[in-house]
């Protein structure tokens, strides 16, 4: 194992094992922090203690990267650094070489945390005296000049990010934002001194350094920049940025010779059996992908949240009406456009109905699973998080990549495993990704 990542949530974890994976390591995502130490001596037997973690029944999974998903984006600061130790803890114990803390390429933090506080800890438990910060990710519009966040064409603070409900984001600066949040100082290293190439790179952080500057903000525009980065941060024991970085990454193990780029990195064992889409997502693009399902006449069925709310056995008609369908793919949702998600919010609170439509998505897809789907693409973060946790998945391989950050999973752990007569296939789509023709595009990327 050469690259233990630490990610701060569930899709955004998934996010960075598909870039790894396109690159050619192959990647194993754990679900939250394994409470048994895996195995590092070779052969010998492991046995888990009682009540341990079902994924570690046996030694460390076989991969080049481990990516555990914590979900510590917005909890208190003092809870995501116990939650990300741990973690760390764990990927030490699984023989990692390098530690990447991986958050959201827009940098989602409050001015209390997350990002400054964990980032400080790992480096205290790493000994380590410098790093970087870079949520760059080109591809997807987020680039960074002179320490400065772009989402698209605009500034971080004139973007969407400006109105999040949970952690607002009115500052572009990222070295003021990064400051803000952390006790060590923070530096910059500008687009001028990257495009100079990587040994530029090390004589600024070894300049900062002497300046006793301990963390970087480092900006990036291109994929190139990305590579770049990479190559002069491969001796750092600790890499923090959003997924984008992770592109640069095997390339520079390879030369190392640490890592032998397996083409077929992205390969999951073949699957048969039915497939089926759960939404349990509210966002625009996954309005519009159930909207694209429905107009093309393909079977749909709606949860009704106040069906759920008057105590209706909702989940047991939706699996009676997906066994009649044959072996037609599926939809279940209980997508809703923002009018209709308000007005149900308001009458039902919305705390209380987003529990309730995600306890009845988890138990559909127990009963889909249960009876012959194998193939089952999931939309919505915390949708995703409820579906896998109600299926004892405890480890995911991940494979190729349907859209960006988005790609099928072959679902692992013991406690599934042995009953099911082919491998689990999992598609877990965070609300804003995917283009109207996902679904489709998701089931034709593994047909059966
Ligand atoms: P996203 O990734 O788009 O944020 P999530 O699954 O993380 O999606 O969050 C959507 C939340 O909205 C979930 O808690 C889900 O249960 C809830 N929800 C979905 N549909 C409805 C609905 N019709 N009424 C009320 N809440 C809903």
């Amino acid at each position: 194992m050469i690259l233990g990542v630490i990610a701060d949530d569930f899709t955004g974890a998934t996010d960075v094992a598909s870039m790894l994976v396109r690159a050619g390591m192959r990647t194993v995502q754990v679900i939250g922090v394994p409470n048994v130490a895996p195995k590092t001596q070779r052969g010998a037997l492991h046995l888990p203690p009682e009540g341990a973690h079902p994924a570690w029944g046996g030694p460390a999974p076989d991969a080049d990267a481990i990516v555990v998903a914590l979900k510590t984006r917005t909890i208190p600061a003092a809870e995501a650094v116990r939650e990300s130790l741990a973690a760390l803890r764990w990927l030490q114990a699984a023989g990692m070489r390098q530690c990447y803390f991986k958050y959201c390429s827009t940098f989602d933090s409050t001015p209390a945390g997350n990002i400054g506080p964990v980032t400080e800890a790992l480096m205290n438990a790493l000994g380590a005296d410098f790093t970087i910060a870079c949520p760059a990710f080109p591809e997807n519009g987020r680039t960074i000049f002179r320490g400065h966040l772009f989402v698209g064409d605009e500034l971080l603070s004139d973007s969407g990010m400006r109105q999040h409900p949970l952690t607002p984001m009115t500052d572009a600066n990222l070295v003021r934002v990064l400051q803000a949040q952390s006790t060590r100082k923070v530096g910059l290293i500008r687009h001028d001194t990257i495009a100079q190439g990587a040994n530029s790179v090390r004589a600024r952080a070894a300049a900062l350094r002497r300046e006793d500057i301990s963390i970087a903000i480092a900006d990036a525009t291109t994929n190139d920049d990305l590579r770049t980065l990479a190559a002069a941060c491969a001796d750092l024991p600790l890499l923090t940025a959003g997924s984008g970085l992770a592109l640069g990454l095997p390339a520079i193990y390879a030369e190392r010779g640490w890592l032998v780029p397996d083409t077929r990195a992205a390969a999951l064992d073949a699957t048969t059996g039915r497939a089926a889409v759960l939404s349990g997502s509210c966002s625009l693009a996954t309005n519009a992908q159930v909207q694209r399902w429905r107009d093309a006449g393909r079977p749909a069925f709606a949860v009704d949240p106040r069906a759920l709310a008057r105590g209706e056995p909702v989940a047991d008609r939706a699996l009676a009406w997906a066994r009649a369908q044959g072996d037609a793919p599926v939809l279940v949702f209980a997508t809703a456009s923002p009018n209709d998600l308000q007005t149900v919010q308001s009458e039902l609170g919305a705390t209380q109905a987003g529990a309730l439509v995600e306890a009845c998505l988890a138990q559909i897809a127990r009963g889909l699973v249960g009876s012959g789907v194998r193939r089952l693409v999931v939309a919505g973060g915390e949708t995703s998080g409820a579906v896998v946790q109600a299926l004892g998945v405890t480890q995911l391989r991940i494979g190729a990549a349907i859209c960006t950050g988005v790609p099928w999973t072959q679902a692992e752990g013991a406690l599934f495993n042995p009953s099911l007569d082919a491998p689990l296939h999992l598609a877990l789509k965070s609300g804003n990704f995917g283009g109207p023709d996902f679904f489709d595009e998701a089931l034709r990327a593994i047909a059966a």
